[in-house]
């Protein structure tokens, strides 16, 4: 039975207190059987005390593992109190609520709610509870799988990943955080071990620095995925590792919703310079060198092994992002001595003239047979090619930067090594508009969900076969025909979107819709207006320029406007040539189309093609490890601690699949071993004269077995494993194997 506990005194001196306590059972859940449950129930209690007097109301959102015989729950309430002294009835606001967990499991999947206050269980003292524990046997806690995987990847050698999904702010970057600090706390710690960890960890704030934002729903919002490998020795110690990074939101450059602001790094990089400095308003090099002093660069010096001048270029680049926003464009821009004088700014940190910045910026060369022909630009196209300009410097930046953070943890030796990946990224997204990026998200996810259901379904079942034992499939969802509907490489909605981009004449949104509507008329998992109309649905209708996919997460409406564009993203040629031409090394290497020399009339990969094909390889990344998860979820919207949205939490519940994985659970066996092992360590427990067996294994355990009499559902013979339905059944093994 999960419960809650919620309580409010009054407003003023009426002292009231309205108290309420609740509970949830069995009865009360939304999902039948007989393992995991989730619900919800309300209640309502009359208190009194003192004199005094209170009526209060609760609910609980609960969740019940029927194998540990407990539930969990979060619960709120609301109260009114009366009598003595000055009496007065007064209603109470919402109250405090206590959660009673915030980490738990559904079989050996985490799910971590963040609780949104620092709280004491990340000591060294947790560390060492979880250094080797035994998973099931201590209180649920990302440590626990964390060491689960360690130790699978150290002792039997198992490669192994954790992927960390959920909304943003529902902790997944503190999660991983988590991981790669316990990992290096549990690891040797020797000199050289200690500094490969050191590397590691600092990787962090750097990329954070560049890659994080505050946004309405996270203050440190994570705008890019992000994946590592940490490769270690066959003894288990830390020797390097690999980052790679996802789909940077770099629209945010040139852009903010209300509320947010720009990356973090371009405020650290203006509160360390100093007033007179930015009086100025004249970043010369020796300007941003002071910056980059203050701003912790020396960190990034002696630690990921960056070198001064490196640390400089890469802050005189970031700078010309900032200062390219300032510049503004008119059709009288030539003469503006104002912006001239930004151009010339910007210019002196790059080592370009300033003429090749304002040419490339206003006009454009357009080859047309043999003839080259120069165009003035509207100002908005003028706009469109600075703020492109802007966004692939900054996106190329975070790939080089990333790619340097790499040079620096690479492992150098080539002993064979064991890997631990850790992913953190954007869980499924549904918002009141849903674009291009929202697509895309939701794509990742869609194979995020199709890893999980390949690895914890399909090797579950076909263990159960390879072993010979009686199973019935468990209905799941095979999310396939999603994943195909998005990706296929001839009728997928991406690979319409490129065929659609690289069309000459006019190509707009509206011809791109058409054609899905055309191609995907009949497709279970496709909508829209046109499509409802031919079906003669009549609720729910879409509006103009607008598609939905049934994703296995619910459905979301997706608007075309902006696909086109953010797929071909394009930067105008002259501008790439313009920054090839400016002696800034490190600026110059991020545009290499733009040598004149190499010219190629081939057009770069599209935004959703690149990102499809690094999706295709993370997964087959993915698929070479031994899975671990980590289910992050946020427990109201406005980042407080102790208050539960119980309706947003059911969203992510839902979003995050773990219904499926409950069902997972619930079908299948919690424990299984070959014979041998088995017997060796529970032939203790027979109540015949062993200790020695000299029989086969498997006749030894069934004899074994036998003599403890458990109900027989809760045993299978496999061909070279025993298998035990519940962990209660492997909970009793241990308890008599210890009273003996
Ligand atoms: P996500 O990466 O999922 O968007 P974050 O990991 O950045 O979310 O977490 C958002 C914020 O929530 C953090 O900045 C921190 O304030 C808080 N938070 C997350 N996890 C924890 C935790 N385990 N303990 C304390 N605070 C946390
Ligand atoms: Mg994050």
């Amino acid at each position: 039975m999960g419960s809650g506990i919620g309580s409010r005194r009054t407003l003023g001196s009426r002292v009231g207190k309205g108290y309420g306590a609740w509970s949830v059972n069995r009865e009360g859940c939304r999902v039948e059987g007989d393992k995991w449950v989730l619900g919800s129930g309300m209640g309502r209690r009359i208190w009194e005390a003192g004199g005094l007097q209170g009526l209060g109301w609760g609910a609980v959102y609960g969740v019940w593992d029927e194998d540990r015989d407990r539930g969990w729950g979060w619960g709120w309430g609301w109260g009114w109190g009366w009598g003595a002294p000055g009496a007065g009835l007064g209603p109470a606001s919402p109250s405090s609520l206590l959660p009673a967990v915030l980490q738990t499991y559904i079989g050996n999947v985490v799910i971590s709610v963040n609780p949104y206050q620092a709280l004491p269980i990340y000591t060294p003292e947790k560390v060492e509870e979880y250094h080797n524990c035994s998973f099931f046997a201590v209180k649920p806690h990302i440590y626990a799988i964390a060491d689960d995987a360690y130790r699978s990847l150290r002792d039997r050698d198992r490669d192994q990943c954790i992927l960390i999904t959920g909304e943003s702010g529902a902790g997944k970057t503190e999660a991983s955080k988590l991981v790669m600090s316990y990992v290096a706390a549990v690891s040797s710690k020797g000199e050289e071990v200690n500094k490969v960890k050191e590397q590691l960890l600092q990787s962090n704030p750097v990329l954070e620095a560049f890659g994080n934002a505050k946004t309405v729903r996270n203050d440190n919002s994570s705008r890019f995925g992000k994946y590592m490998d940490i490769e270690f020795d066959f003894k288990g110690d830390p020797l390097g590792g690999v980052i790679s990074n996802y789909l940077l939101e770099k629209s945010r450059i040139v852009r903010q919703v209300k509320g947010e602001r720009n990356f973090h790094i371009f405020y650290q990089l203006l509160a360390g310079a100093s007033p007179q400095l930015l009086r100025r308003s004249r970043p010369t090099v020796w300007g941003i060198w002071r910056w980059n002093r203050s701003w912790g660069g020396i960190m990034a010096e002696v630690i990921i092994g960056f070198s001064p001048a490196e640390v400089t270029e890469l802050l005189q680049v970031t700078a010309v992002v900032l200062k390219l926003g300032n510049v503004q464009l008119s059709s009288s821009f030539q003469a503006s001595g104002m912006e001239a004088c930004k151009l010339r700014e910007i210019c002196e940190l790059i080592g370009l003239d300033p003429s090749t910045l304002e040419k490339a910026l206003c006009t454009r060369t357009v080859k047309a047979r043999d003839e080259t022909v120069l165009t003035t630009l509207t100002v908005p196209q003028g706009y469109y090619g600075r703020d492109a300009l802007a966004k692939n410097i900054y996106s190329r930046l975070f790939d080089w930067l990333v790619n340097r953070i790499n040079a620096s943890i690479q492992v150098k030796s080539d002993e064979r090594r064991k890997a631990m990946g850790v992913l953190d990224i954007y869980g499924f997204e549904i918002f009141q508009d849903n674009g291009f990026e929202q697509f895309i998200i939701n794509y990742c996810n869609e194979k995020l969900q199709q890893i999980f259901i390949l690895m914890t379904l399909k090797e579950e079942q076909e263990e159960y076969v390879r072993e010979g034992i009686q199973w019935t499939p468990v209905e799941f969802f095979d999310n396939s025909i999603i994943c195909n509907l998005i990706e296929n490489s001839t009728s997928g909605i991406l690979a319409m979107l490129d065929e659609e981009c690289l069309r000459p004449g006019v190509v707009n949104e509206d011809t791109f819709l058409t054609k899905l509507n055309q191609l995907l008329a009949n497709h279970k998992h496709y909508e829209s207006k046109e499509t409802q109309n031919a079906r003669r649905i009549t609720d729910s209708s879409l509006p103009e320029r607008c598609f939905r996919i049934h994703h296995y997460a619910g459905k979301v409406t997706y608007n075309v406007t902006g696909f086109i564009e953010k797929n071909n993203d394009l930067l105008f040629r002259d501008l790439s040539q313009a920054m090839w031409a400016a002696r800034h090394a490190l600026l110059r290497s991020l545009f290499p189309e733009g040598d004149p020399q190499k010219v190629s009339l081939k057009l770069p990969p599209t935004a959703g093609f690149q990102f499809k094909s690094s999706v295709a390889m993370l997964m087959k990344n993915l698929y070479s490890k031994n899975p671990n998860y980590i289910r992050c979820i946020k427990p109201n919207d406005t980042k407080s601690a102790m208050a539960f949205a119980p309706e947003l939490v059911l969203a992510q519940a839902r979003y995050l699949g773990l219904m499926e994985n409950v069902r997972v659970r619930r079908a299948g066996y919690a424990f299984r071993q070959l014979y041998g092992p088995f017997l060796q360590r529970y032939k203790m427990l027979s109540r015949r004269t062993w200790p020695r067996w000299d029989g086969e294994d498997r006749e030894g355990a069934e004899v074994l077995m036998a003599g403890l009499a458990f109900p027989a559902e809760e045993l299978a013979f496999g061909h070279t494993k025993i298998f035990i339905r519940s962990p209660r059944t492997l909970f009793d093994l241990e308890r008599q194997r210890q009273e003996r």
